[in-house]
């Protein structure tokens, strides 16, 4: 194994706070106004570098999530659907055009709240947010080309509950086709993670949308679930566990409520011996430690062809070495914090579990911030099998194992066993190789030679345990007109 010089480090490079503004407290944003909640209850959120609160934040109950309804029938009803496409695009081509001008001030925000690094905020989420604006803004006058002799129509009212792992870029994910199909929106981000959302109300009153075309309610799992079963809404849209995935299925069984769910996964990343091995573990790296783990379709299982396993498992420690824990706003962390104390206890109760059931652990060496916060050093386990938890189960946090394999057919069986199929890696250098696996692998999403690609025009989505309906593209389209 390569020996590093551990005297020195980079300077720190923090990104500059000084141009964000975040207020003490935070009202529900319904009818196109911040308004107090009726339930007179406000909840914290954390910075989960330092747990410490950032701000004070309004916590929707029942009659709250029924004015936020009621502001979105209203709107539907008396202007939005009636409105031409081509004027709903100027609306949502604002929204993108805004978001790219305060980009800065939202990826901090969102680097804050999440503990993802600033780079990631800063180069994906928020750019690929501003992305799905543009993309499906496109779409709003042409729904009869996408769907010719179809007569697309809105659905109506759209409840939408999204995760903590990407706040503002699953909002628009979920906020961009709905409006361009004509839907107006109820949105319910994580409550771990709501500033991005309020800041996006804040951006989409900016942009003169009509009152109540989009409302953004705050609030845990009692207000999601108030949502769901609010019997004026017409579709649900959710991204989160699959247990929360399942309850709302029951929850919404014997209605007419149209249902897409995005839910949790267990990716394969399948390394093949012709594989280019440096670009290989530069993808696993990608693919894994990634915004913590805290990533969907993170590639959290690695199956390497035995003959190169060595010689990857070497360079992935080595990688692994200079992988930087730290500071979420410093331009220099790789990993930053771990979203909140029970997302690492989760972790840590998972590499017990693995430790237990003979799994070999492996960490990188580096120092962990010092102070408050959540964090997790990298980590690996080998010496693992089909029946350990940690293959089986969806950890959420920058935990990899590591199995090997002989043969095309012994990879295929083992990527695919497993109750999710959200997404999945191949490393090769033969395109029918790929191609035999894209065929068999049962996973919505198969990356080449490459990992945690996204892009508006590509549709995802999961088989299985991992949910159905296909957000992106013109698959997203679809899942918001009748
Ligand atoms: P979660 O299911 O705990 O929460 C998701 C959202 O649902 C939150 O807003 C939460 O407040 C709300 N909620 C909780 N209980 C509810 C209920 N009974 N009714 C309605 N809403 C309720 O998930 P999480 O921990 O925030 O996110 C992590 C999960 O999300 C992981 O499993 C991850 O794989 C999944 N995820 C999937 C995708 C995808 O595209 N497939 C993308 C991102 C995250």
């Amino acid at each position: 194994m390569l020996k590093f010089n551990t005297e020195w480090t980079y300077a720190p490079a923090p990104e500059s706070t000084d141009h964000i503004r975040i207020d003490p407290e935070y009202q529900l944003f319904i009818g196109g106004q911040f308004v107090p909640p009726k339930s007179k209850i406000y909840f914290d959120t954390l910075n989960p570098a330092t747990g410490k609160k950032i701000s004070s934040v309004a916590e929707a109950g029942k009659k709250d999530v029924d004015l936020a309804v009621k502001a979105a029938r209203k709107a539907y009803e008396s202007y939005w659907k009636k409105m031409p496409g081509k004027e709903r695009a100027k609306y949502i081509y604002r929204i993108a055009r805004l978001l790219q001008e305060r980009a800065r001030e939202f990826a901090v925000i969102e680097s804050m709240d999440g503990g993802k690094p600033i780079r990631e905020s800063r180069d994906i989420d928020i750019p690929l947010a501003a992305a799905h604006f543009f993309y499906y803004a496109g779409w709003a006058d042409k729904l009869d080309y996408a769907f010719p002799n179809q007569k697309p129509k809105a659905l109506g009212v759209a409840g939408q509950i999204t995760p903590w792992n990407f706040p503002l870029l699953m909002a628009a994910w979920k906020i961009a086709p709905a409006l361009a199909c004509g839907n107006t929106v109820v949105l319910k981000p994580a409550e771990t993670t709501p500033l991005t959302a309020l800041k996006l109300a804040e951006l989409i009153r900016d942009a003169d949308l009509p009152p109540g075309v989009v409302n953004i309610i705050t609030g845990a799992g009692a207000t999601g679930a108030a949502l769901v079963e609010h019997p004026d809404v017409d579709k649900i849209a959710f991204t989160g566990s699959t247990q929360v995935g399942k309850i709302i299925q029951h929850a919404i069984a014997g209605t007419d409520k149209k249902l897409t769910l995005e839910l949790g996964g267990k990716a394969a990343n399948i390394i093949f011996e012709d594989a280019t091995i440096d670009q290989a573990v530069e993808g696993i790296i990608n693919g894994i430690y990634f915004n913590q783990g805290h990533v969907c379709c993170a590639g959290s299982r690695l199956f390497v062809q035995e003959s190169v396993s060595k010689t990857v498992i070497r360079k992935l420690k080595d990688r692994m070495e200079t992988l930087i824990v730290g500071d979420p706003l410093d331009k220099n962390t790789d990993i930053g914090a771990i979203n909140s104390k029970e997302q690492l206890q989760t972790i840590r109760k998972y590499i017990k579990i693995a430790k237990r059931e003979g799994a070999e652990l492996y960490q990188s060496s580096c120092s962990l911030p010092r102070g408050g916060g959540y964090w997790c050093r990298p980590t690996l386990f080998t010496n693992v099998s089909q029946s350990n938890r940690v293959v089986q189960e969806e950890i959420f946090g920058p935990v990899l194992t590591i199995q090997t394999f002989r043969t095309v057919e012994e990879v295929i069986k083992k990527a695919n066993n497993t109750p999710y199929g959200l997404s999945a890696g191949v490393w090769t250098d033969k395109g029918a190789k790929i191609f035999n696996l894209t065929k068999q692998l049962r996973a919505g999403v198969i990356w080449a030679n490459t990992f945690n690609k996204f892009d508006p025009t590509s549709p995802f989505g999961g088989y299985k345990e991992s949910g159905f309906g296909r957000e992106g593209g013109l698959h997203g389209l679809s899942a918001y007109l009748k």
